[in-house]
């Protein structure tokens, strides 16, 4: 019987780390957890802790550690709690991992996942944010490092299992036309300039197909989470803007296609739920029980397509523009939507001032080579700066 594999759950409290739980504890004979890790939320890390006895905890916060250093010890846990940034990093590249899911929403995830890389190992992705602000240099480090990267994103699991099993560096040359990434469309799929105006964030929260944290919930609603993917799926599979096309499709049965130059579509099917590719990263090549249930076509009864509608989606369209204009864009795009996402939960901004917004600050900030981390967290930063400006003088 080959060892168990030690695996570190970066946001394992959110919606992704939640499910990675559940697909391990389907699996006690393959995987033991080694962290877990947690912005805020201590009390749900106290039960998991308890629930997987992982040799680490980690939260973000000094207070948050020492309460929950006194829970555990109190319920006679041998779990060991860190705090801080350091301690994610340590976490993620500690010699006896072997596995890193990254499920850090936002910027925050970055630098866990770059130590990850470095230290060569096998990479679950959540945390797109990763590739949009870093890509040359995370796919860097991925290779110096030897670690293995397997895409969790529905979307670019799909594509990474219909890909050729080694796929060349150039797509054509692997005989590869394009990538058709799908979208769901998001809750206001049918909604009219004047609707969207008026989008509350309850409404925007409310995701036809997928249960997601609140801040991917929003990016699905403005498209700006597919925008995210197409920058995802460059950096993943070496795809040209123009050899990615956005494909609408509503029931999200599809997760993505790809198509070859003999006319061959290849897609992977599957319900709505995330703890299919989370399962497929865990097990590959081996395939896992997950817990999904079994497809029901003739439920679903019909597959429906449409092209996505960028005039009143335009966070699709700056994705695109930032992804030609390269460098820092992507980044500077990221951070001032992170914050446009919060100061629309927050109900300072309305739903279209999201776009205009990020436009904005995409406007004054040039993009720079991103070939160091520190000109990335400077853009990043001057960007966050710029967009809180935005928000206060307009
Ligand atoms: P979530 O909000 O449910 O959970 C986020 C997790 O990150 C929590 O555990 C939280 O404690 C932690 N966290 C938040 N801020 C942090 C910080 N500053 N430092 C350290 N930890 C922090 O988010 P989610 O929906 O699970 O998404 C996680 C990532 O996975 C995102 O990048 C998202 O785009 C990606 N993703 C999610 C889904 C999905 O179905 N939920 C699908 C595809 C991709
Ligand atoms: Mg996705």
């Amino acid at each position: 019987m080959p060892r168990r594999s030690s695996v570190t759950i970066l946001g394992a409290t959110g919606t992704i780390g939640k499910q990675t739980l559940d697909v391990i504890a389907r699996h006690p004979e393959r995987f033991n957890v080694f962290a877990l890790t947690a912005n805020s939320r201590a009390e749900e890390l106290h039960a998991q802790c308890l629930q997987f006895k992982p040799r680490y905890a980690v939260v973000l916060e000094e207070s948050g550690a020492e309460r929950l250093k006194a829970s555990l010890a109190r319920a006679g846990s041998d779990t060991e709690v860190l705090c801080g940034l350091p301690a994610l990093e340590y976490v993620s590249a500690h010699a006896d991992v072997d596995v890193v899911m990254a499920a850090i929403v936002g910027a925050a995830g970055l630098k866990p996942s770059l130590a990850a890389a470095r230290a060569g190992k096998r990479i679950l992705l959540a945390n797109k944010e990763t590739l949009v602000m870093s890509g040359k240099l995370f796919m860097q480090a991925v290779e110096e490092g030897g670690a293995t990267l397997l895409p969790i994103d529905s979307e670019h699991n799909a594509i990474f299992q219909v890909m050729p099993e080694k796929p060349s560096k150039d797509l054509a040359a692997s005989g590869i036309r394009k990538i058709l990434l799908t979208a769901s469309g998001g809750p206001f799929r049918k909604a009219d300039a004047t609707e969207l105006a008026r989008v509350t964030p309850e409404q925007a929260l409310n995701h036809p197909n997928w249960v997601m944290g609140p801040k991917i919930t929003i990016d699905s609603a403005t498209l700006m989470n597919k925008g995210l993917e197409v920058i995802e799926a460059h950096w993943l599979f070496n795809a040209t803007p123009e050899q990615i096309e956005v494909v609408v499709h509503p029931q999200s049965v599809i997760h993505s296609m790809v198509e070859y130059i003999d006319g061959s579509v290849l897609a992977q099917l599957g319900n709505p739920d995330m703890r299919t590719p989370i399962a497929y990263a865990l097990g590959h090549p081996d395939r896992l029980e997950s817990g999904v249930a079994s497809l029901d076509l003739f439920r679903i009864a019909r597959f429906d397509f449409e092209a996505p509608d960028t005039g009143r989606f335009p966070c699709l369209r700056l994705a695109f523009d930032s992804l030609r204009m390269g460098g820092t864009a992507p980044a500077i795009m990221n951070a001032a939507n992170e914050i446009a996402v919060n100061a629309f939960l927050d109900r300072k901004i309305g739903f279209t001032e999201i776009p205009a917004m990020i436009e904005s600050v995409m406007n004054l900030l040039p993009s720079r080579p991103a070939d160091t981390l520190e000109t990335v967290i400077e853009a990043d930063r001057e960007a966050r700066q710029l967009a809180n400006h935005w928000i206060l003088d307009r």
